[in-house]
């Protein structure tokens, strides 16, 4: 094995590595090659030259070394061939094959691979490199994704803001064979069409396919509320499981442009769907002062909170949606609550859900906690892989 360039971290600093959460930030290296620019593979010593994982260096990043393995061994094409082969089988047990044609098959740090997300929609790949070191990589991992998942396609939908704080461009590029603008994903019996270069993140929220299916379950005969519906996969779900109307809201006309044409393709459109294309804010405000009411409301909204500083302006943002969706609720209505923002932990969510009951006067049992889908995974060492938290509350006035 060719000598690799060495990080030395701070006296205390090993600590986090030693327990293989993988991220090391600047100020605990004491010793690192500044100058050398992004490096794919460095190996990180602590201060007595004792061995603790290799990773590959960005200086320009604030966590300059995203560390891949905690053993010392050769980082060639197998490596990364057996990483990916690893998350591949990971997912075969969960069975989603047997209800759905799409899946997140890699998840970055969560599948030892810091980086990289990739998901599969029916026989295509898209792809986010996210970090300049797993740039370096790119070749390994296309071709271990193309021999062993066979692919029509790969899209590159690397247009993450967090590719500019590695100091990368953003990018949208074909990868391999051919992506169509329009593929076509089933889950829980029905059909949505995802567009993988224009539509969100990498086309579709598949973190959320679990929630959905659970949607089927409550929703016979209610009139049902989702907000922040993007192409209307918690509203096609009310549908099929019998809900009396389903209003779906959300800001980008595009997404409800979707969401009538996702209605139309699985048959859904018998008059029960109602289309609104607003601000959630704006639209639960009216609705209250218009005293409506609904029996299930569903708030997915994006993520609210962007960095420490933002925590708590963030919570206000969550009690306010929270506050209103109680008010709009009939005794006995179940809210759907969610926040995707991994700096909100699920016990700071609670207390945020259970402020904003006591403020509509209402109390909630808490039926069912969500997380985001198993496709998804969470490590013990990496707690910042759980960030998708979910309640379904019932509510008592
Ligand atoms: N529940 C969806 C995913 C929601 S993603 C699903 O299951 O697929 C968040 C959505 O919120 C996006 O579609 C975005 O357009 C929308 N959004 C963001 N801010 C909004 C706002 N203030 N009002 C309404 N919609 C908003």
């Amino acid at each position: 094995m060719s000598k690799l360039v060495q990080v030395v971290l701070k006296k205390g600093k090993e600590k986090a590595l030693k327990n293989r959460h993988p991220w090391i930030f600047s100020g605990a290296v004491s010793r690192g090659p500044w100058d050398a620019g992004v490096l794919p593979v460095v190996e990180v010593l602590d201060q007595d030259g004792q061995f603790l994982a290799l990773g590959y260096w960005n200086p320009k990043s604030q966590i300059c070394v995203r560390a891949f393995s905690f053993k010392h061994t050769d980082i060639d094409e197998a490596f990364w061939a057996n990483r990916v082969a690893a998350a591949i089988q990971r997912r075969i047990p969960l069975g989603i094959a047997q209800h759905a044609n799409a899946c997140r098959l890699i998840a970055s740090e969560a599948d030892e691979i810091p980086g990289l997300i990739v998901d599969q929609y029916d026989r295509w790949l898209v792809v986010q490199f996210l970090t300049a070191g797993i740039e370096c990589h790119r070749d390994a991992i296309l071709k271990a994704l193309i021999e062993q998942l066979k692919p029509e396609g790969i899209l590159s939908r690397s247009d993450d803001n967090t590719r500019i704080k590695e100091g990368l461009v953003q990018d949208v590029s074909l990868l391999y064979g051919t992506v169509p603008d329009e593929i076509l994903i089933k889950e829980h019996g029905y059909m949505l069409s995802v567009h993988p270069w224009t539509g969100h993140k990498t086309g579709f929220y598949l973190d959320q396919r679990d929630a959905r299916g659970r949607m089927k379950s409550y929703a016979s005969g209610k009139h049902v509320l989702n907000t922040f519906a993007y192409t209307g996969g918690f509203s096609l779900a009310a549908h099929l499981g019998g809900a009396a109307s389903i209003d779906s809201v959300d800001i980008s006309a595009d997404a409800m442009a979707q969401l009538q044409l996702n209605v139309a393709r699985n048959h859904q459109d018998d008059g029960k769907h109602h289309y609104h294309t607003a601000d959630v804010f704006d639209a639960l405000r009216r609705y209250e002062k218009e005293g409506k009411q609904w029996d299930i409301i569903v708030l997915d909204p994006p993520k609210f909170v962007h960095g420490a500083a933002s925590l708590e302006k963030a919570c206000r943002g969550y009690k306010d949606i929270n506050r209103l969706a109680f008010n709009l609720l009939r005794d006995g209505g179940y809210l759907f609550t969610f926040s995707c923002s991994g700096l909100m932990s699920a016990d700071l969510f609670q207390k945020v859900v259970f402020s904003a009951a006591v403020d509509s006067n209402v109390d909630g049992q808490i039926i069912e906690r969500f997380q985001q889908a198993p496709d998804h995974p969470m490590t013990l060492c990496f707690p910042e892989s759980w960030y998708l938290k979910g309640l379904l509350v019932q509510v008592r006035r």
